[in-house]
């Protein structure tokens, strides 16, 4: 199995790159943040659950995060691998993470890890409030992500490195030009 992990601040650009990777490789898609929301817009018990701390730009529990992954992997059938959006977000998670593939009988190929300076980012995130209105795409809550970002999953990226596992790859520039650095990176580790 191809499995893959993008990894980067909010505003790299993570989403838009992942729908063009698991189209070239025929992976699985597992965005944390979309299951979130999804769970969200379907106003569920878990959803009303993470509501508060979504709305806040803070992370919701590691438990609450295994819960619907496990839901969602054990949703796919014979895949090439998975691409992983979000997630690892912690150190726990990044544990979690290889648990759950070693049940698989697999292993994380590789991590890809966006760069972009945080003015570019704020600049983007704000352009995204105006067209996807997400109410976490506002002043406050960006700024709370990018503290939890650099607080609690940029160590995340140095896990994986020690591990020879995460390639940095620039972000800036338009998005098939970024696309083409990204697949350079996948098949050096392929
Ligand atoms: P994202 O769409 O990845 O930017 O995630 C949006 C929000 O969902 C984050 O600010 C967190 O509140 C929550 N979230 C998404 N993925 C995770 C994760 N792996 N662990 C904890 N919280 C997450």
């Amino acid at each position: 199995m191809l499995n893959i992990a993008i990894f980067g601040p909010p505003g790299a650009g993570k989403g838009t790159q992942s729908r063009l990777i698991i189209e070239k490789y025929n992976l699985a898609y597992i965005s944390t943040g979309d299951l979130l929301r999804g769970e969200l817009a379907a106003g569920s018990e878990l959803g009303k659950q993470v509501k508060a701390v979504m709305d806040a730009g803070n992370l919701v529990s590691d438990e609450l995060i295994v819960k619907i992954l496990e839901k969602k992997i054990n949703s796919f059938e014979n895949v090439n691998g998975i691409l992983f959006d979000g997630f690892p977000r912690n150190l726990v998670q990044a544990y979690i993470l290889t648990g759950l593939l070693t049940k698989l009988n697999t292993e994380l190929s590789c991590m890809i890890s966006l760069e972009v300076p945080e003015k570019e980012l704020m600049k983007r995130m704000l352009k995204r409030a105006e067209k996807e209105g997400r109410s976490d795409d506002n002043p406050d809550a960006i700024r709370n992500r990018f503290k939890q970002y650099h607080e609690k999953t940029q160590p995340v990226e140095m896990f994986y490195k020690e591990m020879g596992k995460c390639i940095t790859v620039n972000g800036l520039g338009d998005i098939d030009e970024i696309y083409k650095r990204i697949i350079n990176a996948i098949d050096q580790c392929l």
